[in-house]
């Protein structure tokens, strides 16, 4: 679904605007919440590439792996300790991909840093 172009803030002020994903963890747009807790939040892809594909997000905006910087790091660590007890949870702890696109090029679609956590069929090596 397409989502609205950026409202122009009066007298030139730029306010940032909520991501997709801001709005999905603040309750404006539907998602299936699966876990969340202060730094972070995971919710089920709406367009699943596996049985189980869940979304984990920071609540901080940061819009690529590549933009984190070194006052992300104990958020980034928080995202990795949490997806495979997200992945534990769905019955799959054993056997689970955690993904990152960076940049549109590599796939990325929603500029709101996330992990897919995706399981539930053989993962195949390479990813294509
Ligand atoms: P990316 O392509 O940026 O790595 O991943 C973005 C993911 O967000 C995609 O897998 C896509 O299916 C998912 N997605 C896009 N819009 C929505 C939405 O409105 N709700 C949910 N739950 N997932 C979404």
């Amino acid at each position: 679904m397409p989502h609205s172009p950026p409202t122009p803030q009066p007298h030139g002020e730029s306010m940032a605007q909520a991501t997709l994903f801001e709005k999905i963890l603040a309750g404006e747009i539907p998602g299936e919440l699966v876990y969340e807790d202060a730094q972070c939040a995971a919710f089920r892809d709406i367009n699943p590439a596996a049985p189980t594909h869940i979304l984990l997000v920071p609540r901080k905006p940061i819009p690529r792996l590549a933009d984190a910087g070194e006052e992300d790091v104990g958020l980034l660590g928080h995202l990795m300790v949490i997806a495979p007890k997200i992945a534990a949870a769905e019955g799959f702890g054993d056997a689970f991909r955690v993904v990152v696109n960076n940049g549109a090029d590599a796939g990325q679609s929603v500029f709101h840093l996330h992990l897919h956590i995706i399981a539930g069929r053989p993962l195949k090596w390479p990813p294509g």
